[in-house]
């Protein structure tokens, strides 16, 4: 509707420009034959007059033909054949993490379908693919079985933050267990490849630090994280298992803490949480001492992994992040200093039950098998991210499409 406003008000400048220019012609031809001085000068003011009211409506039309859609200007996408251009489903992808995947996995030129029921995601994450022949979205809780014919499968689909995954406790298990077993039926029945994203949670309040690979973890099967930390837990187990019993070739990326453009406003999740409260001049929540650590990588790093992970021979888990390590008080202060001028007091709030004390990933499997290590650094990284919350909280109108392209966040 907005799209046939934006056309028909373009279409009526453009036709009063016409109709004034025309006038305007007619005008002079008859004034031509009045008297000489009085009239150039009076014409001179017009024509003046004319040019100012033309220059506004050339403005006013360059206005409205950037708020329409960019019907088929879509980022530059490379080419390639039906002999090596894969069909890629990405389970999750219109969520954080998912949309900047499809954004690396569109631009390298393959045909990607999304999956995804929109619980944590939404349409604008992927609103700059809409519509392109590459390009599928398909609304879809991934609890139901899916049926399309892929070549590789990245299977993200999952609540991430922990308000969002204990908000239905059931239905986090129930997408990490039925859901994985319907994906890994996918990938068994197409023979397709399929990556499980998993998470550093799978090793509980660690007693192991850094943790590697091979550290099975400390985890509460009957707290509150429980239905996240067990589900991934079974999610790998059944990766396993189907490649043990069925031959499906799988991939399990250990996704540890990660953060960028796009992530929920509302997720309760640290990064988003500090660094909107302190744009807002509201207090930054420390939850109990602060002397909790946590790792942080940026998003273009961790899509880097997950490329690499799917095309390596490596089938054992492998833990992807950064071994940057920080006191959740350091990075309240950090992330302050980062937005200048603001006036955010810190201040601590209960403690949460069973957070974990320490995280840091052991990466040498990912340096070793996959040649991967992340790159960005926490202030450039950091620096993005406010910049897009700075951008998404000034935004007061739907029609301010594009929640950045698809290359602008690959730092
Ligand atoms: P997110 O919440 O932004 O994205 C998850 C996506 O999955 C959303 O689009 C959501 O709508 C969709 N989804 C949820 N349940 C679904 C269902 N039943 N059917 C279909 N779609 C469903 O989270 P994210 O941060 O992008 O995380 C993506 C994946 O990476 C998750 O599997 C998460 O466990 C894993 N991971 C993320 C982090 C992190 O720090 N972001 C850390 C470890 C692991
Ligand atoms: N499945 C799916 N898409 C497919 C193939 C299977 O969603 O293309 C689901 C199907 O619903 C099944 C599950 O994956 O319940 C597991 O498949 P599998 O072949 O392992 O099990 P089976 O069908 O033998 O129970
Ligand atoms: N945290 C905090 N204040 C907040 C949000 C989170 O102090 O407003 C803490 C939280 O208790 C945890 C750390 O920051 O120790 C990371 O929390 P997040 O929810 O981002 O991720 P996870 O606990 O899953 O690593």
């Amino acid at each position: 509707m907005r799209e046939m406003f934006g056309g028909a008000c373009i279409i009526s400048i453009v036709s009063v420009l016409l109709l004034y220019n025309k006038v305007q012609s007619e005008d002079a031809i008859s004034s031509s034959l009045d008297e000489p001085e009085v009239e150039v000068a009076r014409e001179g003011r017009e024509l003046d007059e004319a040019n100012t009211r033309i220059k506004l409506l050339e403005a006013k039309l360059s206005e409205l033909e950037a708020r329409l859609p960019r019907a088929n200007s879509f980022p530059e996408t490379k080419f390639r054949t039906y002999r090596d251009r894969k069909r890629i489903l990405v389970t999750g992808g219109a969520g954080f993490v998912g949309s900047h995947l499809v954004d690396t996995l569109m631009l390298d030129g393959h045909q990607v379908f999304v999956a995804d029921n929109y619980f944590t995601g939404t349409r604008r994450n992927i609103e700059q693919w809409i519509g392109h022949e590459n390009f599928e979205m398909v609304h879809h809780d991934i609890v139901n079985p899916l049926y399309l014919e892929v070549d590789e499968i990245y299977h993200l689909a999952s609540p991430a933050s922990p308000p969002h995954y204990m908000y239905n406790p059931v239905k986090t298990i129930k997408t990490n267990t039925v859901g994985t077993v319907n994906m890994l039926g996918l990938a068994k029945r197409t023979k397709a490849r399929i990556l499980i994203a998993s998470t550093s949670e799978v090793y509980g309040d660690p007693e192991v630090h850094p943790q590697p690979e091979s550290y099975w973890g400390n985890v509460n099967p009957i707290g509150p994280r429980a239905c996240y930390d067990e589900g991934k837990r079974v999610a790998e187990t059944l990766a396993y298992a189907y490649h043990k019993q069925s031959g499906v070739d799988v991939r399990v990326a250990r996704i540890f803490n990660t953060y960028g453009p796009r992530m929920h406003a509302n997720d309760g999740r640290v990064v988003s949480n500090f660094v909107i409260q302190a744009l807002e001049n509201k207090p930054i929540t420390i939850y109990g001492s602060g002397e909790q650590t946590r790792s942080f990588q940026y998003v273009s790093d961790l899509v880097a992994g997950l490329v690499a992970l799917m095309k390596s021979d490596y089938t054992q888990p492998v833990n992807i992040g950064n071994p940057e390590e920080r006191s959740i008080n350091s990075f309240a202060a950090l992330i302050r200093d980062l937005v200048p001028g603001s006036g955010s007091r810190i201040v601590h709030k209960p403690a949460v039950e069973d957070d974990p004390q320490r995280r840091r990933p052991d990466i040498s499997t990912a340096r070793r098998e996959l040649g991967w290590a992340p790159s960005v650094s926490i202030e450039k990284g950091l620096a993005k991210t406010i910049e897009y919350f700075r951008k998404e909280l000034g935004r007061s109108d739907n029609s301010e499409k594009h929640n950045g392209d698809a290359t602008e966040y690959v730092l």
